[in-house]
């Protein structure tokens, strides 16, 4: 076995994707740079419709991170101070940060043990007369149970706003076997382009989704600081845009979205069949409702080894990281709320279990091999 210390594996190779593409995305971007409309140019209309047409959707509103564009869907959907909104205890922090920033109220949720989404058999309970949405979180790059969640939302009148940053090009599976895309399901979806999530671009941007052509109307003025017309601003809006630079590059790497996830799944699936007699180890599960686009392989270590799990492979020269090391309900910003430990019993266990493994478009068989025989070494010898 080689030591791959000295290539330095990563979690996410994004040069090497570049570099797959180097002429495609250096032509677009230069393009982008002589074309010199920087702001909603030609390369944003051309990726907005790129992504509308990819998502089957009614709507496609372009903006400048993940976390703006949740923003913006709640502003969007009218939700004002003191309302509440239903969100996962275990997800990245953007998604409860606007929820706190626009005066709403979070409840915490607990999530699945097995699938990491929220508990959908815990929503309805939740459920009381301030509460005006509920946001599942495709976590990791599976789609939450939609059915469940809109069952509820139905009932009770309430809007569902995906979380997609993590599951762009992910398939919801209904149970008549139809698909849709992650996103396109719920009232409206949100998503992001930071470099490492599934569509990534070379900096930040974000992107809303929805088959409500007005919802998709007001979000889009709001995006554009309330205006319709330059100057006239008929409602408080933010200012949130994706650079043309960003665009050009997107459209051309959504060409490639379908072929990345197909990436992605072998790695995964490489993993899999390797850790199956693992005890201590649990290999993601895969819902029968969703298509899984492994943004991050995730699995729970058993019996307390997570951490001399994570320090040995370190020594090997293996990164791998923790999503998430604590539940928002704890972070210190978000004591505020007045929750404590034991509220969330399963986010909070799962604080101490994940780990997620490198996994990337470009990654090579041997690298993946080496680290697999160490995982096993950990857990067969060395890790006893
Ligand atoms: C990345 C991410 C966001 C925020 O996206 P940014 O573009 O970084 O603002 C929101 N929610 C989840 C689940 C994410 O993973």
């Amino acid at each position: 076995m080689p030591d791959y210390k000295m290539d330095k594996i990563q979690m996410v190779d994004l040069k090497g994707q570049y570099l797959k593409i180097k002429p495609e995305i250096d032509n677009a971007l230069l393009k982008a740079v002589e074309d010199a409309a920087y702001i909603n140019g030609p390369q944003v209309k051309q990726f907005t419709e790129s992504l509308k047409s990819f998502n089957k959707v009614a709507a496609a509103i372009t903006c400048a991170n993940g976390t703006d564009a949740l923003q913006i869907a709640m502003m969007g959907l009218g939700f004002k101070p003191g309302d509440e909104v239903i969100v996962p205890a275990f997800t990245y922090i953007a998604t409860v940060e606007v929820i706190a920033l626009l005066g709403l109220i979070p409840k915490f949720i607990d999530i699945r043990e097995d699938t990491f989404e929220l508990d959908y058999t815990q929503l309805e309970a939740l459920i009381s007369d301030k509460t005006v949405g509920v946001v599942p979180v495709h976590l990791f790059g599976q789609c939450s149970n939609m059915e469940a969640v809109l069952a509820v939302a139905k009932e009770y009148k309430i809007a569902v706003i995906e979380d997609t940053a993590q599951a762009m090009g992910a398939q919801y599976i209904y149970g008549d076997g139809t698909t849709a895309f992650a996103g396109t399901i719920g009232d409206i979806g949100t998503t992001s382009f930071f470099p490492s999530k599934n569509l990534g671009c070379f900096g930040d941007g974000g992107a809303l989704l929805t088959q409500n052509v007005e919802l998709g109307e007001k979000v889009q003025i709001i995006a554009n600081h309330g205006q319709r017309k330059k100057y006239y601003h008929e409602t408080i809006g933010v200012n949130s845009r994706l650079d043309n630079i960003q665009a050009a590059i997107l459209d051309v790497k959504l060409r490639y979205l379908n072929h990345y996830s197909e990436s992605r799944q072998k790695v995964a699936e490489k993993y899999d069949e390797s850790f199956k007699d693992l005890t201590e180890l649990i290999i993601p599960n895969r819902a029968k409702y969703s298509t899984h686009v492994f943004n991050q392989y995730t699995c729970k270590v058993k019996n307390g080894k997570r951490d001399k799990l994570k320090a040995y492979l370190h020594e090997k020269g293996i990164p791998t990281m923790v999503y998430y090391p604590v539940p928002v309900h704890l972070q210190e910003a978000y004591l505020v709320y007045g929750y404590k430990k034991g509220d969330y019993p399963v986010a909070e266990r799962m604080c101490d279990e994940v780990i997620s493994l490198p996994i990337h478009t470009e990654m090579k068989i041997e690298v993946q091999e080496f680290i697999i025989e160490n995982i096993i070494n950990f857990f067969n010898k060395d890790g006893k």
